[in-house]
């Protein structure tokens, strides 16, 4: 229950304004966001390279409902592209089609989606497609299909908690696609999702199996300590090489296993969020962890 509410004032403006105008809010995010500027962002992406980190970076966003501010985002994301490249940085990008035009119309997306391929493509990077809530799925899907960019290039995330996943990962795997596969952040009725959290892992674990036997590089994202367990095993059982794939997980979550997964010498790449709107990111963490919401509550009362 206290998830679903988190969920539903993620997509609120009063809650959003309480957190984001208090120092405590924004203390509590600096655990889950890079900052509010690139600048904090690249210094960031140069510390956790140096540590052996591969970076995904986002620049937080989405459900934009104006032609230029979607604009606005695809050209924020072309000047990552370059400023990465300029740097010599590890890091790829990660973007949610509804930055890019999405709720509005499908092939402003899919242009602004193409532009950023392209750039990519030019400069030996890759673009990732986040998956948003359900609403999305088959628009995201359809958008990213019809881009036509080398795999190479370009790659999307599924959600293992959605029952029709699994028939879309047959599809994409036939296309040749990476996918980072997640258990899925937003709210959804329980005919297309999994309720459980035993259900949900039943499925990520069936379709990371799928994944890695494919050959194809995918990317397992996942904090969840038996799911990463069970990868492991699966991969050592199948002489799958720590090259064959990676783990990700979100930065300033689970640091510790984080730092391990790299001792361990396997690839691991960090989900690197930053900009202004992280209210709805922000959110969606604390639903993840209720833990996080009880700490932020009790000092939000006593001010
Ligand atoms: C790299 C990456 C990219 C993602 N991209 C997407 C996407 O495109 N679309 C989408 O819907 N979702 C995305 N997600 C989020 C994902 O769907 C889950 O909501 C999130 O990863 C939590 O699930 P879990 O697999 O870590 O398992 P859980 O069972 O939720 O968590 C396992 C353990 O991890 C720790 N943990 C998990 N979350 C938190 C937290 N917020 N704070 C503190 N500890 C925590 C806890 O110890 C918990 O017991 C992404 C996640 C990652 C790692």
């Amino acid at each position: 229950m206290l998830r679903s509410l988190l969920l539903y004032l993620s997509e609120r403006e009063s809650p959003k304004k309480l957190i984001t105008g208090n120092p405590l809010g924004r203390r509590l995010a600096s655990r889950f966001i890079a900052g509010e500027e690139i600048e904090d962002a690249l210094r960031v992406i140069r510390r956790l390279n140096s540590e052996g980190f591969l970076v995904t970076l986002d620049c937080l966003g989405e459900s934009v409902r104006e032609a230029a501010a979607a604009e606005a985002a695809c050209q924020t994301y072309l000047q990552l592209l370059d400023r990465l490249a300029a740097e010599k940085l590890n890091s790829h990008v990660s973007v949610k089609l509804t930055q890019l035009g999405l709720a509005m119309d499908e092939g402003l997306a899919r242009r602004n989606l193409a532009r950023l391929a392209e750039s990519a493509a030019r400069h030996h990077n890759f673009v990732r497609v986040d998956m948003e809530g359900s609403a999305f799925t088959d628009a995201t899907l359809r958008v990213f299909c019809s881009v036509d960019a080398p795999r190479e290039v370009m790659g999307i995330a599924i959600q293992a908690y959605l029952r029709r996943t699994e028939a879309d990962v047959e599809e994409l795997l036939k296309r040749g696609v990476r996918i980072r596969l997640v258990k899925g952040a937003y709210q959804e009725p329980p005919d297309i999702a999994y309720a459980r959290k035993r259900e949900v892992d039943r499925n990520y674990q069936k379709l990371t199996e799928k994944l890695l036997a494919s050959g194809i590089y995918h990317a397992i994202a996942t904090h969840d300590e038996h799911l990463i367990a069970a990868t492991e095993s699966f991969a050592r059982a199948h002489s799958i090489s720590p090259e064959g794939f990676e783990f990700q997980l979100l930065y300033g979550i689970r640091r510790q296993l984080q730092r391990v997964l790299i001792q361990q010498g396997w690839r691991v790449r960090l989900y690197v969020p930053y900009g202004r709107e992280w209210y709805a990111y922000f959110m969606r963490r604390l639903a993840e962890r209720p833990a996080n919401l009880f700490f932020l509550m009790r000092h939000l009362f006593r001010q």
